[in-house]
C-alpha cells in the first residue's frame, strides 16, 4: 500500500504513553460535530434554545438532525480508524498523537492514511 513503508519506520520510533484511546476520539468525532452547530446558531446558548425547539419538533434527543449529523460522523471516524487499525496496527492513531514527533508531522500521516482511507471508500461509494 501506498506510503506504507514510510510510515512503518516512523511507528518504529513512536512512543507508548497513556493517550487518549479510539474511544474517546470516537467520542470526540461526535461533540466536534456540535462546535460548528454552535457557530452556525450564533453561540452556544443561541444552539440550546434552537436544540430544545427541535428536540420538541421530533420527539427526542437522538432525533434531532444535528444529533444524526454528528453520530454520522462518530461512524466516519470509527470507519477510519478500522482502516487505521487494520493496515498499520492496533492502536495505530493513539501510538501516533502520543510519539515524539512533530505535530506537523502527526497531521502529515494522519493526512496519508486519510487519503488512502478516502480513496476505498470512493471506490466503494460509501
Ligand atoms: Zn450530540
Amino acid at each position: 500500500m501506498k506510503g506504507m513503508n514510510n510510515i512503518s519506520s516512523i511507528n518504529q520510533k513512536w512512543v507508548r504513553e497513556p493517550t487518549p484511546d479510539p474511544l474517546w476520539l470516537k467520542m470526540v468525532s461526535h461533540e466536534a460535530t456540535h462546535i460548528n452547530h454552535f457557530k452556525q446558531a450564533g453561540g452556544k446558548h443561541s444552539y440550546l434554545v434552537h436544540f430544545l425547539k427541535q428536540y420538541i419538533m421530533y420527539g427526542g434527543h437522538d432525533n434531532v438532525p444535528e444529533e444524526k449529523e454528528a453520530d454520522r460522523n462518530r461512524n466516519k471516524f470509527q470507519r477510519f480508524n478500522n482502516f487505521v487499525e487494520k493496515n498499520y496496527g492496533k492502536n495505530c492513531l493513539k501510538s501516533l498523537l502520543s510519539s515524539d514527533v512533530s505535530d506537523g508531522q502527526k497531521i502529515r500521516q494522519i493526512d496519508v492514511m486519510f487519503k488512502e482511507w478516502k480513496a476505498i471508500e470512493k471506490e466503494n461509494n460509501i
